[in-house]
């Protein structure tokens, strides 16, 4: 099969691109760093079927951070038939300094000059004949968020195949066209399969990989030290005649107004990013969007699906004892699978609220903002103004947020990131607070969904600022955030991604949730005999071994304890599990007041922080030991949130028992 690969700056719209050409369901967001890992998916045109690979988004081809090293080696090693450069039109300059670097390694392309809608807006006019012209690649022009033009850019891909890869015509000046010839006949032939040019070129940036890689060859030792002697950087040299080209190009054939237009964006972002109202605004919008979200998830939808899980429960109960099924069968699908499984479900409308507004932030664009805000606050805490990002991507579920470690280029920013974002309060912890408010804080829902997220925002940049104090110690890399311009959210995607997150959940509930229920369900009756959910069965005598731990926290009860233990399976399941021990019944309502009779308002707070703090989820703990390559850190990432964890929840407790609540 044939393989399209997209390469382009961040936020150029290469994922839009993708799931048009696709249909897949990738995570598109208005800020640089959101694809990290190579995404394939399949096209069909004339009924042939291409393998189409989304990259993550480079500036450049070296290799400084991981998901760069991607792009590239996937150019190198993957060998797509043919790439895709989408390059935003309104960024021409900067976009085509990654295009020369495609064109010397003599790879295929097309260009994809995509946001020609707001190139249009800013008056910027391109002559798209002249531009394909000089830089000898074909261009097409898209509006991908929009699905204009992609047929033609497939055609065009798709007819590029079977072409000549474009000649390089960047003129480096004769010394480095001769140290080239130099090299290339020194390589002669054995460059397996890259264009020597790409090869001799990167020789002489001094591009270690590729360095190491021919070195001991036929006098190529010699000759990198005779290309060292010689006092002329190369490495800048030869950035320089890339921008000469580029320049050269952009004179010629595209016209931009004289007077830099004042945007919108400009007047907005004077506001949302000034330096002393920026984070209150940013605090300010969080918590709108929770108010928001009960009154719209809450209030308007939540009574749906709870409605749909009480009619089933009682369809399925009837429909049971009218065909006399056995006890134990009742018990378990309505008990086990409705009542634990259900708790769950139930939540289901308020975190689609929840996820299309988040949705919606990203997508204008002002999570970037946000992001670039808390850069300020980062650094004086010794920490990467890119650790934020992984922290917003963490609040939809914290393996994706962990991946999004991998734009830090730096491995004592990147653990650091890595290590604080369980902090950051997950989807699937929602449905706990959310039993927990429903129970205790009803009329201030939206205050304290808020006031957790809030808190675990707090413990992660104090670990942070922790962490780069003692265990990694040594300069944070500068960073620049990059500001998109806002945008109009596009609700193909905002609604793709909140269905796409929503899926995960689903899945969760199915699954793993699924699982654990019938396996604790199983626990519950035996050994044969015991009253089920009795202290006696055996699910009773592991959470009393483990309550006397959480004594001290206010909430020391065998339930209470099995749930947090099964909530190391999947967030999801400590719901699921406090709805089977306590409730065990198809009413929603009952959980409630189970819950109302075995807490108290302190120990619910206690509880709450503690799940929000306490052992991330299997998954997470997994992802940490797959982007460390170590279980030390994998155990690190079981443990030390726990303590944090139990400590502050049992300061919570004592403190607030004394003072009498
Ligand atoms: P990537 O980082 O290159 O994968 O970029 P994304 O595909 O995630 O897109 C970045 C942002 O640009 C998203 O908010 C898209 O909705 C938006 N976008 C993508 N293509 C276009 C376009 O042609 N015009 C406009 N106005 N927005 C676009
Ligand atoms: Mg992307």
């Amino acid at each position: 099969m044939r393989t399209i690969a997209l390469v382009g700056n961040p936020n150029s719209g290469k994922t839009t691109l993708f799931n048009a050409l696709t249909g897949s369901n990738q995570h598109v967001g208005n800020w640089p760093g959101v694809t990290v890992e190579k995404k394939e998916g399949k096209l069909r045109f004339n009924d042939q079927l291409y393998n189409v690979v989304d990259l993550p988004g480079t500036y450049s081809l070296g290799a400084y951070s991981e998901d760069e090293i991607v792009a590239r080696d996937f150019i190198i090693q993957g060998n797509p038939d043919v790439v895709i450069n989408v390059v935003d039109a309104t960024n021409i300059e900067r976009n085509l300094y990654l295009t020369t670097q495609l064109l010397e390694m003599g790879t295929k392309i097309v260009i994809a000059l995509n946001m020609m809608d707001e190139a249009k807006l800013k008056k910027i006019d391109i002559n798209l004949n002249d531009l394909s012209k000089q830089l000898g690649i074909p261009i097409i022009s898209t509006v991908a968020s929009k699905r204009k033009g992609i047929n033609e850019l497939i055609e065009k891909a798709v007819d590029t195949i079977n072409e000549d890869a474009p000649v390089n015509k960047i003129s480096y000046g004769e010394e480095i066209h001769k140290e080239i010839e130099e090299l290339k006949k020194l390589l002669e032939g054995r460059t397996e399969g890259y264009s020597s040019d790409w090869i001799a070129i990167k020789i002489l940036e001094g591009d270690e990989e590729v360095i190491n890689h021919v070195k001991g060859r036929n006098h190529v030792n010699e000759r990198l030290i005779a290309i060292k002697d010689k006092s002329v950087d190369w490495e800048l040299e030869i950035v320089n005649k890339r921008y000469d080209f580029i320049n050269n190009i952009i004179e010629k054939s595209v016209k931009k107004p004289d007077e830099t237009v004042v945007t919108l964006t400009d007047k907005i972002d004077k506001a949302v990013t000034n330096k002393y109202l920026g984070i209150p605004i940013f605090a300010l919008i969080m918590y709108m969007i929770f108010q928001l979200t009960f009154v719209i998830g809450q209030d308007l939808l939540g009574g749906i699906v709870e409605s749909w899980i009480e009619s089933l429960a009682v369809i399925v109960s009837s429909f049971l004892y009218a065909v006399n099924s056995p006890d134990w069968l009742i018990s378990f699908l309505i008990e086990g699978i409705i009542g634990g499984v259900g708790a769950v479900l139930v939540f289901v409308p308020l975190i689609m609220t929840l996820y299309f507004f988040l949705g919606i932030l990203e997508d204008t664009g002002y999570m970037a903002r946000a992001a670039y805000v808390m850069d300020g606050v980062m650094r004086a805490l010794g920490l990467h103004g890119k650790t934020f990002i992984s922290m917003i991507v963490g609040f939809g579920c914290n393996v994706p947020g962990i991946m999004a470690t991998r734009t830090l280029e730096n491995k004592k920013d990147r653990m650091i990131a890595l290590l604080i974002n369980p902090f950051m309060s997950c989807g699937a912890r929602i449905p706990i607070y959310l039993v927990f408010i429903a129970a205790f804080f009803e009329s201030n829902g939206g205050l304290v969904l808020f006031s957790l997220y809030l808190l675990g925002i707090l413990i992660a940049l104090i670990m942070g600022k922790l962490f780069s104090k003692t265990l990694f110690k040594g300069e944070s890399s500068h960073f620049i955030m990059e500001l998109p311009p806002y945008r109009l959210p596009s609700m193909r995607s905002v609604l793709r991604d909140m269905w796409d997150k929503v899926w995960d959940f689903l899945k969760r509930a199915g699954t793993v949730i699924f699982a654990v229920v019938t396996l604790l369900w199983i626990l519950s009756r035996f050994p044969l005999g015991v009253v089920p959910y009795s202290q006696e069965s055996i699910l009773g005598k592991i959470g009393s071994i483990i309550a006397p731990i959480f004594a001290p926290a206010g909430f020391g009860t065998w339930q209470a304890s099995v749930s947090l233990f099964a909530g190391i399976a999947a967030k999801e399941a400590v719901v699921a599990v406090l709805g089977m021990v306590y409730a065990g019944s198809s009413e929603g309502a009952a959980l409630i007041s189970a819950v109302q009779g075995a807490f108290t308002p302190l120990t619910a707070i206690s509880f709450m922080v503690m799940t929000l703090l306490y052992t991330p989820c299997a998954a997470t703990i997994a992802t940490v030991k797959q982007e460390t390559k170590s279980n030390k850190w994998a155990v690190f990432i079981a443990i030390y949130p726990f303590i944090i964890g139990w400590i502050l929840s049992v300061i919570i407790y004592q403190i607030g028992s004394l003072l009498g609540f």
